[in-house]
């Protein structure tokens, strides 16, 4: 709208740029609108329009003025002016707005919507003015009002908007673009490299090192101010077209444009570490903080926004796994690792409804008697190309996903449906027999856990006692106040858990103390070294006199040789599985297993 007047000021006044450029963090948290006062809201065009018309009207001359925002009044339009008035110049005393009356010294009034007169249609007679305002004066000066008070109605609307699109666009906390945003410029970005060969441009996925413990430990208020911090310094490290975004949490990433080599982005990567290297002062503590950051270049880039974002936080992991505030780039090897992912992804989606899933048993024996006890049941997929894929591969993928959700649902259901046939057929006959399932840290998060096992309880009418829950050390540690309510939930309906590959993880023994477990399963490293190195052997021994301390029973993983088993059979370990019994076997397998011993 025209000039850089008020009407400007007030409209840029408090406002981030919606897409180029970036942005203060105070940008994106002002306040109010700001009210519009302006006296330029009428457009040109709307000026000479009213003008002329009222010239032909009133067959004599007419004058639209206006107030600028430094108080003085501006001829905008008019028709017959005497010489030495200009259109768009100040006006002469005789044409001045009395703003401070709040009228016009002559002619007929322009009122905002508060009914401020912002501007007059004078008529000009001869050399000087009319002094009485004629009526069609008045009813165009009127359409005038009614055109302005609409105008700037829009005008507050498209700001309301335009401050919609920039919280949809941008982080609340830090002000920075977001990830839609960022996405929107990477496809740009892309489209350009296809049509311009030269145009080279980079995406840095960062991933503070640590930031966990600065929120743990200092609290989220300080974690938020790191985090505003930080992107105040990246912001430093960058040049205006280039794009810096907060993903979420503490991931950031940013879009280097229009660089002239690859390695480029190396070097900014460096910079940005050099740059976070230095401490923050946050709420009186001296933080210091680093980062971790995966590079991938336009190159790479398959044209596909969301495969180069993941590729580049594929590096990123890279670089936290040998030893953080490093930076490390996307390279062939890591795309082929990506498509290999991506297609297990893809296949494990379908593996459910195509019943490509099966369960092997593995059996615990006792080793005071050295009979079977219990099966553990452990998942395999028969894929149509690959044949049978171990869960090592596909578990993690599951997990990520959240397809372990509907796996693990079935997995509960179909061991327990198995372990209610063995109990038929076996009818009372052996030792009672027990089934392992194994639980993911993802599948202690989700909320109907505890009913979804109930309801596989109730559909066998297996005892409680006799199904056995493996959670691992991980399950606890990541949300150990949520993880505990689930576990004594899960022991309220008389099932027991175990905790699985102890020894490998945190090995925490106040979590030890505190959860509601029945058992721990000691990890097969140490078990299947036991007979080799001493080391292990005394490890294993001091792990079962904690076990007997906390009056948990202990089941040993991994026994391969006999004088493992003897081994532990003197240490009162109380249960053992591993290859030295029997390798995971098919159902039929595993029953007739349980026949021989029964026989
Ligand atoms: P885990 O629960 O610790 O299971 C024991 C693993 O050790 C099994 O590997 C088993 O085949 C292997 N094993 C048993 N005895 C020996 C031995 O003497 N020597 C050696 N080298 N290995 C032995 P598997 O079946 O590949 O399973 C790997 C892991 O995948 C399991 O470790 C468990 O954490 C996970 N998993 C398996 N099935 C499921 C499932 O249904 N749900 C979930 N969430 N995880 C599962
Ligand atoms: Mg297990
Ligand atoms: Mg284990």
């Amino acid at each position: 709208m025209g000039t850089p007047t008020l009407l400007a000021s007030i409209l840029s006044a408090g406002e981030g740029d919606d897409d180029r450029g970036h942005d203060t963090p105070s940008a994106a948290s002002d306040g109010e609108l700001a009210p519009l006062a302006s006296f330029d809201v009428l457009p040109t065009p709307t000026c000479d329009r009213i003008v002329r018309l009222a010239a032909a009207g009133s067959g004599a001359g007419v004058a639209l003025v206006t107030g600028d925002d430094f108080g003085n009044s501006v001829v905008r339009s008019a028709v017959g002016l005497p010489p030495g008035v200009i259109i768009g110049g100040r006006a002469p005393s005789w044409l001045e707005l009395e703003r401070v009356t709040g009228e016009p010294s002559s002619g007929a009034p322009i009122r905002d919507g508060h009914g401020a007169v912002i501007g007059a249609l004078v008529p000009l007679t001869g050399t000087g003015i009319a002094n009485r305002p004629h009526s069609m004066l008045q009813e165009l000066a009127e359409l005038a009002s009614q055109e302005a008070r609409l105008r700037v109605d829009l005008d507050a609307r498209i700001r309301i908007e335009d401050r919609l699109r920039h919280s949809t666009l941008h982080d609340a906390l830090t002000g920075l673009p977001n990830r839609t945003l960022f996405m929107e410029r990477l496809s740009h970005a892309i489209a350009r490299s296809k049509r311009r060969k030269e145009y080279l441009f980079a995406v840095l996925f960062l991933d503070l090192d640590r930031f966990k413990v600065v929120n743990d430990s200092l609290g989220h208020q300080v974690g938020d101010e790191l985090l505003i911090a930080v992107a105040a310094r990246l912001q430093q490290c960058l040049r205006t077209e280039d794009t810096v975004a907060r993903l979420g949490g503490d991931e950031f990433a940013i879009l280097l444009e229009n660089i002239s080599e690859i390695s480029d982005a190396g070097r900014i990567a460096e910079r940005i570490q050099h740059e976070l290297a230095a401490p923050v002062n946050l709420s009186g503590y001296e933080v210091f903080t680093s980062v971790s950051i995966g590079i991938v270049d336009s190159a790479s880039a398959y044209g596909l926004p969301d495969y180069m974002l993941r590729s580049a936080d594929m590096a990123m992991y890279r670089a936290k796994a040998s030893g953080k505030a490093r930076y490390e780039m996307f390279d062939r090897r890591m795309h082929a690792q990506a498509l290999a992912r991506l297609q297990t992804e893809t296949d494990l989606r379908r593996a459910l409804e195509r019943s490509e899933f099966t369960l092997h048993y593995q059996p615990i024996v006792a080793l005071d008697t050295g009979r079977i006890c219990g099966m553990e049941a452990l998942l395999r997929w028969n894929h149509p190309e690959r044949g049978v894929v171990s869960p090592g591969e596909f578990i993690p993928v599951a997990e990520e996903t959240g397809l372990i959700v509907p796996i693990g649902h079935w997995v509960l259901a179909e061991a327990c449906h198995q372990l209610a046939a063995w109990q038929r057929t076996r009818r009372g006959s052996g030792a009672p027999l027990s089934i392992s399932v194994n639980l993911s840290v993802r599948q202690i998060a989700q909320t109907d856990l505890v009913q979804s096992v109930a309801a596989a309880l109730q559909k066998t009418g297996i005892a409680p006692e006799s199904l056995k829950l493996e959670v691992t050390e991980s399950v606890i540690v990541e949300n150990p106040t949520a993880a505990t309510g689930v576990l004594n939930d899960l022991k309220a309906l008389g099932v027991e858990l175990y905790m699985d590959d102890f020894g490998t993880g945190y090995s925490s023994l106040s979590y030890l103390s505190r959860l509601p477990i029945d058992a721990i399963k000691i990890d097969r490293s140490f078990v299947s070294q036991m007979d080799a190195l001493d080391r292990h052997f005394q490890l294993v021994r001091t792990v079962l006199t904690l076990a007997h301390t906390l009056n948990l029973r202990a089941v040993a993983e991994g026994v391969t040789t006999e004088a493992q088993m003897v081994a532990l059979r003197q240490l009162g370990c109380e249960q053992a599985q591993g290859y030295f019994f029997s390798p995971p076997v098919l159902p039929d397998a595993a029953a007739a297993l349980l026949a021989a011993a029964d026989s």
